[in-house]
């Protein structure tokens, strides 16, 4: 099947009664006829529901169709993306291990590295795509390597590939953030990432109507349990084995489960992902030339354009488009906020993958807790502006931005 129909079919069982969604399962806990068959799904031993924290049918219909979608064996659904980033980390990583992180990061992930500081878990930053640099930091704790595929906001793009096969020549598992790029744009598990975690409050759920994410794994990666020791107890389930740990402790503990409603949600929302990105990126593509071509004191970045540095691996390795979010920098920080209070159409608001054209101010919102160097390393300046493009008429768009580039001239 081919995307658009994959999103509509893959994954996809059929429900009771003839019903073509799966129905919201909005219940805490689930019935069993005999004590014995609650044991069987206690000990993992029979499939079968107990209770919502720890699995429900709507959640399970929702991970089912991001699986075949991103081409993995297995998903976990969560209450937000930070929650899948949270439990895809603590489920490899303990005390005195390292992680080597891309510094170009949405600023609530390098706030999270720092949180897990207090628990013994070093993260070292490198320069995107900086193969000399991830080499040298790689040591004898290093566990985990992390990227986004589209760095947020610096919109900077991995070579998947490349990192990939760093990782592995040192038995290490490559995770990588795809909010941003979402499988329309690129499948990175098949380019060699062993884990991909979603924000799907963005893309996937598309309309902003609900906070999820998921993690996807595609269970290829070893793990030795000499060097990660919390699998021992996990191995003998082969590929299953980062699932299996996950979902009979952090996951179930931590209690960051997603509500049924949600799944629900975002499975209606997936069904146009396909249409809502193309239609995105190419209202992104269509603005950010424009601006380019006609303002040539503003200055654009966008993966799509050929000034963009990183056009040529987002050309290699992207399909269907360049992602929807494209950065603007007008000249000072009083510049920014007056060009986003004269726009008319978009709205002032910290996200990203909506189907209305979103903008904001970075430096004075999402990555206000992060210090000057790691702005600096984010692609984060006073001046610039965020604008994730939505699905409206690009002419309309343009003609709001002319008036609003018309409001800062001087
Ligand atoms: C929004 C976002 C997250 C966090 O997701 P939430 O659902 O808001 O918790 C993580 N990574 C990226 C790239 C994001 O854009």
């Amino acid at each position: 099947m081919r995307f658009n129909t994959s999103l509509l079919h893959a994954g996809v069982t059929k429900e009771a009664n003839g019903s073509t969604l799966p129905p919201v399962y909005q219940t805490s806990a689930f019935e069993q006829e005999r004590a014995a068959d609650l044991e069987k799904i206690f000990e993992n031993k029979a499939p079968g529901y107990c209770y919502t924290r720890v699995a429900n049918p709507t959640i399970t219909a929702f991970e089912n169709r991001i699986t075949k979608l991103e081409g993995g064996i297995a998903s976990v659904a969560c209450a937000s993306g930070m929650a899948a980033l949270m439990n895809t980390f603590l489920n490899i990583l303990s005390s005195g291990d390292e992680l080597i992180s891309s510094a170009s990061l949405y600023g609530g992930t390098i706030d999270l590295f720092h949180d897990l500081e207090a628990f013994g878990i070093t993260t070292r930053y490198v320069e995107n795509n900086n193969w000399q640099q991830i080499e040298d930091s790689i040591n004898e704790h290093t566990r985990l390597i992390f990227a986004e595929t589209i760095g947020n906001p610096c919109l900077d793009v991995t070579d998947i590939e490349k990192l990939a096969e760093i990782a592995h020549a040192h038995d290490i598992p490559l995770v990588v953030d795809n909010t941003t790029s979402t499988a329309y744009l690129i499948q990175v598990l098949k380019h060699g990432a062993d884990i991909v975690v979603n924000s799907s409050s963005k893309y996937i759920n598309g309309s902003s109507n609900a906070i999820s994410g998921i993690l996807t794994d595609s269970g290829k990666f070893k793990w030795d349990k000499n060097r990660y020791p919390g699998f021992a107890d996990y191995v003998k389930y082969g590929p299953m084995a980062f699932v299996a740990k996950l979902r009979n402790s952090l996951f179930r503990n931590m209690g960051a489960c997603l509500a049924p409603v949600n799944a629900y949600l975002n499975i209606i929302g997936l069904e146009t992902l396909g249409l809502r990105m193309e239609r995105e990126c190419s209202n992104a593509l269509g603005l950010a030339s424009w601006i380019e071509n006609n303002y040539p004191d503003i200055k654009v970045n966008y993966p799509g354009l050929c000034s963009s540095k990183w056009h040529e691996i987002a050309k290699k390795q992207l399909t269907n488009g360049y992602g929807a979010i494209l950065t603007i920098r007008v000249g000072s920080k009083e510049k920014a906020f007056k060009f986003i209070d004269s726009l008319t159409i978009p709205y002032t608001l910290s996200n990203i993958g909506d189907t209305k054209t979103l903008v904001i101010h970075p430096g004075s919102t999402i990555s206000l807790h992060s210090t000057d160097k790691q702005k600096e390393d984010a692609g984060v300046f006073e001046d610039l502006i965020r604008v994730s493009v939505g699905i409206e008429d690009i002419d309309d768009l343009k003609e709001d931005f002319a008036q609003a580039f018309l409001n800062i001239a001087d």
